[in-house]
Parts: structure tokens; C-alpha cells; sequence
């Protein structure tokens, strides 16, 4: 159920808002009932009542024009506001024809609007056939479908506000996933994943919000946050590596997820090169985690982007790979530095020979390219020597370590370091690292 901090309560016979204004809003009644009138000389004209489930002042805020009428609380109201901002990136995200065609339609409702209320004024005022084509339009499509959709769209809005909230009071935290060495089965960096600390749902997962925060365009602060907090921890981890040495392969690197929307930003390169040298975090130990799916909007600019963040040094990673519309041609155009193989393929490598085959496959394929592979969602030892056997140099999975939190992370590296550091010591030189040594002391930049 939405929580109750996203809704405004108004008590009967409140203005909602007059004819004329600006709609810089439009409300989903999620209790009670609004009566839509207009003020003339010789009074007022009730036009229509929306009751529960309903929504008022939609097309001001559609078209940026002004109220066409007056709305009054009829009956105790519990509302929904969606405002301007939400619309707009909706607007803006819009096929372009579809635009066009609301846009014409909203053009041609203003247009009948005076001939309806001329229309109401003759007839009297409950207007009663524009009420009845409303019953009638609604009879006619399918009631569930339409309350699922009403359903779904206020669990978005609602879920929208909260996400808003959460980034606005800290409530969204790095988890780390470790990425070893196949062959040495050392660390060689981590993948940064997003949790949502609800202060009353508890872990929110990422694939439950990251969505809404896609389509609400939220992404981008999200993902600036993301990188900002990779930043921050990162000297902690490279602190970590050198008291440990052995734990990991060299210095380990950070995975971020990005999304579509972060690589149309024409300032996304500048925004993480800011974020580098605040932290002064070396480049080559931040990796772009991409979906084939960013390469289908405006691949042009995405590869442009992506070229960009490359020539700092970053590398970028194609994730789940082999999942998505597969366009053989990106991997020679655009700057790849790691393949990621969907866990789809790995979990059912062993039962299945054709898995085997696609993981087989696409290794040879990155072989040829020299891309290193990633094995993702490697749950069994057996998983990981089969992978190892062909040739597959990273894996990421439960067998290796679930994401966790930063603290733990940091106990991570430490028992890597207990485990593999004996074999490190004959081959490396003590480590140089003071104990008492600070995170700020070890900025890679
Ligand atoms: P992904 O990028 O493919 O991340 C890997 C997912 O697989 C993670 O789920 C991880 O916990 C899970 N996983 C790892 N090893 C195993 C395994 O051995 N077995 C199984 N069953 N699962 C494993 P998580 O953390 O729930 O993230 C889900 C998705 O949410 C991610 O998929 C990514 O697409 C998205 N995501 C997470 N964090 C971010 C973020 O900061 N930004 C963006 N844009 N997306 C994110
Ligand atoms: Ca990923
Ligand atoms: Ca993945």
C-alpha cells in the first residue's frame, strides 16, 4: 500500500484549484470525491463529480495550458499529486508521434470545451450526456485491466517520491560484490550493487526500484550518487589490498552499474572525471558496467560517451551478455574493455551442452577480440573449473562472496589476504604499507 506521506488530505468544500491558473499539477483521488464547476455571473455550473480512482486536472498539466474549470472537494479528499517535473520527463520521453497525437488531441477537447458548456447551460447544469459518454467509454473497456493499470501507475508515483526521498536522507547504500581471478582465485576488484535501506520495508533490492527510477529519470541522480560514494570508499578498499597483500590481484578495480540515461548526458564524462579527481581515484580503477540494451536508443551518442570515458582510462564492461539484442558489430566499434556472461548461460552450463556451447562460444569470440570475460552468478566450485578449463579468466558469484556491505568488504579482503597471503609472501616484497596508514593517504590519482 503507498505510504500515507505521499498523499494530501483536504477536507470538504477546499479548492483544489480555479479556473484560468496554471496546472502545475494534476491528482489521482485515491479517497472521497472532486467536483469539477465553473464560476460565471449568474453562478456556478457543476460540470461533473470524480470519484475514487479518477484524476483531475490533467490536461493543464498535459498542455502547460490553464485550467479549463474549477475543482472543489465534495467529499473528504485523499489525493495523489503528479506534478509538473514527472510529467514533463515523461513528455519529453515520449515517441515523438505520440506526442504529436496528445498534443492534438488535448488541442481539439479545448476547442469543444466552450460548445460542452454551452451545451450543459442549455441542457442544465449537471451536463448529464458528457457524464454519461464517461460511463459509457469506461463500460467499454476492460475494468480490471484499467484498475491494474491505475495500480500500477500510483505504485510508480508513490515508489518515485520515496526513491526521492531516500537519495534526499541517505537511505541508499554500496554493496560489494567480489570479482576474483579464476586461475589464482585472488580478488580482482568488486562490482558496486544498490541497496535501498527502507526505513519500514527493510532492503528494498535494486531490480524493484532501479526501474522506476529509470522511467522517472531519477537514474541520473542515482548514478551520480553511485559514483560519488565509489569515490568515497574507494581509498578504504585500496587500503584494504595493501594490508593484505595476496588478497588481490594488483589494485583492485570498482564496477558501477550505468544506465541509458547517464550516457545521453552530454556531461556524464566531465561528471565522472570530476568524481576521480575529488576522490583521486585512478581512472583505470572505475569500470562502466553497460547493458547491450543503452546501445539501442541513440548508439551514436552512447558510444561517443562511452569513447570518451575510455580515453581517461576507465574501462567499461558489457553486462549479461548474450541476454539482450545482441549486436555483434558494437563489440569492434565501441571501447570494450570486459565481457560479462549472463548467469543464465553459467547456471545451466553443466546440465545443459548448449549453454556450455554459448559460454564456449563467446569466450572464443572475446579470445579473438583479447577482451577479458567475466562469468557471472557462479554458485558450485564445479561452475567455476569447468569455466577455468575453458579459458574464462574473472568469475563473480555466490561461490566467491555475496554482495555486502563496506565493513564487510573490508573483512572480505582480510580473509582473502589470510588465505592466499602465505603463497604472496614468497613472491612479493613486504608490504610497504605503514600501520597506522589512512585511507587519505592512499588517494590512487
Ligand atoms: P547485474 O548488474 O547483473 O548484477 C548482478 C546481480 O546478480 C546482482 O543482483 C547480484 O546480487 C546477483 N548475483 C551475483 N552472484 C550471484 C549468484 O551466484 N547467484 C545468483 N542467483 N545471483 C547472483 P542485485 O544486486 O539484486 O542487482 C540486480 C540488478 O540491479 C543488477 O544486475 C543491475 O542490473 C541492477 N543494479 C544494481 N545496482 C545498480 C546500480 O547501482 N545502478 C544501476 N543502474 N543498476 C543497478
Ligand atoms: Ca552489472
Ligand atoms: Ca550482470
Amino acid at each position: 500500500m503507498p505510504n500515507t506521506y505521499a498523499r494530501i488530505t483536504l477536507p470538504t468544500g477546499s479548492v483544489l484549484f480555479e479556473e484560468g491558473e496554471p496546472g502545475r499539477a494534476a491528482y489521482l483521488i485515491m479517497d472521497g470525491e472532486i467536483e469539477i464547476f465553473l464560476r460565471r455571473e449568474d453562478g456556478e455550473v457543476h460540470l461533473a463529480i470524480r470519484r475514487t480512482g479518477e484524476i483531475v486536472g490533467e490536461m493543464a498539466l498535459l498542455d502547460a495550458g490553464p485550467r479549463s474549470a474549477s475543482a472543489r472537494v465534495a467529499c473528504d479528499c485523499s489525493l495523489i499529486p503528479i506534478t509538473e517535473d514527472q510529467i514533463q520527463h515523461r513528455i519529453t520521453q515520449l515517441d515523438p508521434i505520440l506526442r504529436m497525437c496528445l498534443g492534438v488531441v488535448l488541442a481539439r477537447y479545448r476547442d469543444m470545451l466552450p460548445l460542452l458548456n454551452n451545451a450543459g447551460l442549455v441542457r442544465g447544469p449537471a451536463l448529464p450526456s458528457r457524464n454519461r459518454l464517461d460511463e459509457d467509454a469506461a463500460e467499454m473497456t476492460d475494468r480490471e485491466a484499467q484498475t491494474a493499470r491505475m495500480q500500477e501507475a500510483i505504485g510508480q508515483l508513490v515508489m518515485e517520491r520515496e526513491l526521492r526521498r531516500a537519495l534526499e536522507k541517505g537511505e541508499l547504500e554500496l554493496f560489494f560484490q567480489p570479482i576474483v581471478r579464476l586461475d589464482t582465485g585472488r580478488l580482482a576488484g568488486f562490482e558496486a550493487l544498490m541497496r535501498w535501506n527502507h526505513p519500514e520495508r527493510g532492503m528494498i533490492p535494486p531490480l524493484t526500484f532501479i526501474p522506476v527510477a529509470e522511467a522517472s529519470g531519477l537514474i541520473v541522480e542515482i548514478t551520480r550518487w553511485a559514483l560519488n560514494e565509489v569515490g568515497r570508499v574507494m581509498p578504504e578498499i585500496m587500503l584494504a589490498a595493501l594490508r593484505h597483500p595476496g588478497a588481490t590481484e594488483g589494485p583492485p578495480f570498482v564496477s558501477v552499474n550505468v544506465s541509458g540515461h547517464d550516457l545521453a548526458l552530454l556531461d556524464f564524462p566531465a561528471m565522472v572525471a570530476a568524481m576521480l579527481a575529488a576522490s583521486g581515484m585512478a581512472p583505470e580503477s572505475l569500470k562502466l558496467e553497460i547493458t547491450e540494451s543503452i546501445l539501442m536508443g541513440d548508439p551514436k551518442r552512447a558510444s561517443d560517451t562511452l569513447a570518451r570515458c575510455r580515453d581517461t582510462g576507465m574501462g567499461i564492461a558489457i553486462d549479461d551478455f548474450g541476454t539482450g539484442y545482441s549486436s555483434l558489430s558494437y563489440l569492434s566499434t565501441l571501447p570494450i574493455t570486459t565481457l560479462k556472461v549472463d548467469r543464465a548461460f553459467v547456471q545451466a552450463m553443466l546440465g545443459d551442452p548448449r549453454s556450455r556451447k554459448i559460454v564456449q562460444t563467446i569466450l572464443r569470440l572475446a579470445d579473438e577480440l583479447t577482451i577479458p570475460v567475466v562469468a557471472e552468478g557462479i554458485e558450485i566450485a564445479a561452475e567455476a573449473e569447468a569455466l577455468t578449463a575453458m579459458g574464462c579468466a574473472f568469475g563473480q558469484g555466490y561461490l566467491f562472496g555475496r554482495p555486502v556491505p563496506l565493513a564487510q568488504t573490508l573483512t572480505v579482503i582480510e580473509s582473502y589476504g589470510a588465505r592466499l597471503g602465505r603463497d604472496a609472501a614468497m613472491t612479493s616484497e613486504p608490504s610497504a604499507i605503514p600501520a597506522d596508514a589512512t585511507p587519505s593517504l592512499l588517494k590512487t590519482g
